[in-house]
Parts: structure tokens; sequence; C-alpha cells
């Protein structure tokens, strides 16, 4: 414990929305981007390569695209959520199907937790969250400081 373990970070009104899904789930997450058009519109869009793609091109929302999941997106995402620019995950993952890239998918979730990052892995949580009065006001929120962090480990270990 040490002072000003805490601080507190707000985010805009627009958000910045991360799209993944799995293989079997990316109709799935293509249509509730559909569905959602009108929100969507009014946020910022990145996602893994080839959910990316899919999404901008059947549904016209612009989506930045990183690197496929596989080959390092999951953990593209990772990196922006620990720089702050991410502020929601939606990402409709398959539980019934093995993934290559299990390690970077539950690092992913990990770092969301840590960054206390609302993060969907099903259709009725980001129903819930794209509902939420939240999604078009700032959020502020508590999260570890870690600069801080690193100041009083740097000292006592
Ligand atoms: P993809 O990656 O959008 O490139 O298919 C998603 C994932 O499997 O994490």
């Amino acid at each position: 414990m040490f002072e000003n373990e805490m601080i507190e970070l707000t985010m805009p009104a627009q958000k910045s929305i991360a799209l993944i899904a799995h293989d079997n789930k990316k109709q799935e997450l293509i249509d509730w981007c559909l569905e959602n058009k009108k929100i969507l519109e009014h946020h910022f869009l990145c996602g893994t390569g080839t959910t990316a793609k899919m999404v901008a091109d059947r549904t016209g929302l612009p989506v930045r695209g990183f690197n496929s999941g596989p080959l390092g997106g999951d953990q593209q995402v990772g990196a922006r959520i620990v720089e702050g620019k991410i502020d929601v995950v939606i990402f409709f993952s398959d539980p019934l199907a093995a993934q290559p890239h299990d390690p970077d998918v539950k690092a992913l979730l990990r770092i969301a937790q840590v960054y206390d990052v609302p993060i969907a892995n099903n259709k009725a949580t980001a129903d819930f969250i794209i509902t939420s009065p939240f999604m078009d006001t700032p959020y502020t929120h508590s999260l570890l400081n870690f600069r801080r962090m690193v100041d009083e480990r740097s000292k006592t270990l």
C-alpha cells in the first residue's frame, strides 16, 4: 500500500471500441454490428484483421484493422488498452473450439480486467454494454496508479 495508489481516468463520450470474433462467431458479430449500426457510427471502431475487414465490408462502418488475431492482433488490442487507447472490447469468442492463440486470448481478457475495460464475450453482454447510458457520456473510473507503483516498487524491492 502506498499513497495515491489509485488514479482516476475518464473515458470520453465517444468511445474507442475494439471488435474481435472467432471464426464461428464472425457472422454473429456482423449481425450485431448491423443491428447497432446507428450507435456504432458515433464511436471509433478497430479490430483484429479479418474481423475488422469483414465488419467494414458488410456493414459500411469504418473499422481500423490490426493484424489477424492468431498473428498478434489480440496482443495489439491488449497493448492499446495499456496505452489507454481502447475503451470497450466486443469479443465474440468461441467457447467450443480450441484456438491456436489461446494464450493471447487469455492475455487480452486479463489486461482488460487490469485496466477496468468493459469486455463482452457474448451477445447478451454486448447488448447490455451498447445500451448503457455510459456509452454516450464520459465515464470516470479508478485504476491502479501504475507509474506510482513502479516508483514504489523500485524503492522497496
Ligand atoms: P481475426 O482474429 O479477426 O483476424 O480472425 C480474431 C481472433 O481469432 O482473435
